[in-house]
Formats: structure tokens, sequence, C-alpha cells
């Protein structure tokens, strides 16, 4: 059982999904992606499309936060992204979001994904297995964290597309 003030957040997660050597950087502070013109304009339609939600940036613990949440018949969780290049990673993340505050006794089964540039939005479900499946993501994160040396380059199309690209290729 992981306890959630192992200080994994949701981007650890998602970057775990991504690429476990992007995931090591970030959790040795290499923070490249704030100087990322992308990643700076996902945050701001993260921060400008939703910004009439009564319940955004929620907290849950101490180091993980939602775009925001929304409380009616149930509870989801919304998470805002600027596209679908990583929507795999994406799922993962709100998953996680949903399995802490599940942890917290918040009983949340659903979330939701928007990509407001492209007017889409994702359902994203949480059941058993997607339960043991963040408690293994979880472990091999700690492992990681952990590991002396960055875990080997991936070779991926979409390396060309990272913040840490220099630091694996040039
Ligand atoms: S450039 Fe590729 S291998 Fe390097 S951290 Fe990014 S995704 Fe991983």
């Amino acid at each position: 059982m992981i306890m959630l003030d192992e200080r994994i957040t949701g981007t650890q997660v998602a970057y775990y999904m991504v690429c476990k050597r992007k995931l090591w950087f970030f959790t040795k502070g290499i923070e490249m992606e704030n100087s990322n013109d992308s990643v700076i304009i996902g945050k701001v339609i993260s921060q400008e499309a939703f910004k009439r939600e009564k319940y955004r940036e929620v907290v849950i613990g101490e180091t993980i936060k939602v775009d925001f949440i929304r409380i009616g018949k149930e509870i989801v969780v919304h998470e805002v992204k600027k596209s679908r290049k990583m929507e795999e990673a994406h799922i993962w993340q709100v998953k996680f979001y949903m399995y802490s505050l599940r942890k917290f006794g918040v009983p949340v089964n659903m979330g939701i994904i928007h990509y407001p540039k492209i007017m889409k939005k994702m359902e994203v479900t949480f059941d058993s297995e997607d339960e043991k499946k963040i408690e293994e993501s979880l472990s091999q994160i700690n492992l990681i964290k952990n590991l002396e040396f960055p875990p080997a380059v991936i070779n991926k199309p979409f390396c060309k597309n990272c913040a840490y690209y220099e630091l694996c290729y040039v």
C-alpha cells in the first residue's frame, strides 16, 4: 500500500507514463519545462478556459493539485490539457487524482479531461484494476526517483518536442 505522503505529484505520474528518464530529471529538480513555450501555453489555457469554476486548483494532501472539481450528484475531477498528444499520460494523471481523493475518503468515480483548443473532452473512469496499476506505478516512481543515474533515452518521435531533448541527444 502506497501512502499519499510520499510526495508524488500528478506531473510525476504523467511523466512516468511518458518516459522514465524524463521523470528522473524532473524529480531531481531539473525543471526545464518552465522555459518551454508549449508548457507555458498549456498553463495559460488551463488557467483561462475554466476561470469561472467554483472549485479550482483543488489541493489534495501536500503535493497534488487538481485543475478543478465539480460537485453535483457526484464529484467529478476535471483536468485541462493543451493537446491530445500524450492522452494516455493525461488519463493516468486523472486516475491518480481520483485514486488520491478516494484514499482521503472522497467517493470519486469519474474524471473529465478537457482539450479546449480542439473543443473536445474525454471521460475517465476508475476501477479496481486502475487502483492496482496506480499502486504499482507509485512503487516504480519511488524506485526511479532513488536511482543514482537517469534511465536510458527512449528514442521516441516525441523526444524532439521534449524540454529535456538537449540533455538526451545533444
Ligand atoms: S528527450 Fe526523450 S528520452 Fe529524453 S527525457 Fe525527453 S522523452 Fe525521455
